[in-house]
């Protein structure tokens, strides 16, 4: 069965990586939360106190830094490995989401994220989730969903994700993160997040997450079936 790229992009805590992840294990893709790779080198810039207005020592720096995913036996989850260490859980913290989109606007952190994510897809297969993957990285992907939600039903989602792990932090201080964290990400002069002109947008304010996988899913469907109509990957196998 040919396989297709599902970019999954749009503003933080609307749904988009655990909507992701359940659509690839249904269909049998691999799941890439690109977000992930920025807070790993957010978090090793962090650890080594790299300036980041410094462009050399930040260039310096993503020349040590080597990000993977590694399954975990026990979860079964998919898991960010920083330099061989597994920094999944600390990635998620609360200061590395107040300096993430900073970084992620450096256009060297960029393009050396971008290229690695370019890699990581180009045999398809995969559900990517992000900020410009339909836009930036992968522009040819069959099937665009662009996510969004109430900012307010945003932070509250985050407040329980967060309140899962232990972490407890204030509504005020969510909505102030995600408000600057939206700004700086729509703002951006290199792949700012915006809509890709052939993306479907998805408001998940009053979604479950059930509701969300089984709308990608039907896209997904309706997408592969229309390609086979028109031949696309028997060019593509040629
Ligand atoms: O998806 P998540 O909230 O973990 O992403 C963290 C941050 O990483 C985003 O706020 C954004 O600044 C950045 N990001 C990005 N491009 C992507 C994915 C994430 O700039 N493709």
């Amino acid at each position: 069965m040919p396989k297709i790229i599902i970019a999954v992009d749009g503003y933080s805590s609307c749904g988009k990586s655990t909507t992701a992840k359940l659509v690839a294990a249904r269909m049998g893709y691999t799941y890439i939360d690109t977000g992930a790779m920025y807070r790993a080198v957010s978090l090793y810039f962090v650890q080594n106190q790299i300036p980041i207005n410094h462009p050399k020592a930040v260039r310096d720096a993503l020349d040590h830094i080597q990000i993977a995913f590694q399954i975990n036996s026990g979860t079964g989850r998919n898991e960010t490995c920083l330099n061989g260490l597994n920094v999944e859980e600390e990635i998620r913290k609360m200061y590395i989401a107040n300096f993430v989109s900073e970084v992620s606007a450096l256009p060297q952190v960029r393009h050396a994220m971008v290229a690695q994510q370019q890699r990581m897809g180009r045999k398809r297969g995969v559900v990517m989730d992000g900020r410009d993957i339909g836009t930036r990285v992968f522009p040819d992907s069959e099937l665009k969903v662009f996510m969004t939600a109430d900012t307010f039903i945003r932070a509250q989602r985050r407040q329980i994700e967060l309140l899962g792990k232990g972490e407890v932090v204030g509504l005020d201080e969510i909505l102030e993160n995600i408000r600057k964290r939206d700004h700086i990400d729509t703002t951006r002069a290199e792949s700012p997040l915006r809509k890709a002109e052939d993306a479907v947008e998805l408001d998940t304010s009053y979604m479950t997450i059930d509701e969300q996988v089984e709308w990608v899913i039907h896209l997904a469907d309706q997408r592969i079936a229309e390609l086979h109509r028109k031949g696309h990957f028997k060019l593509k196998e040629k």
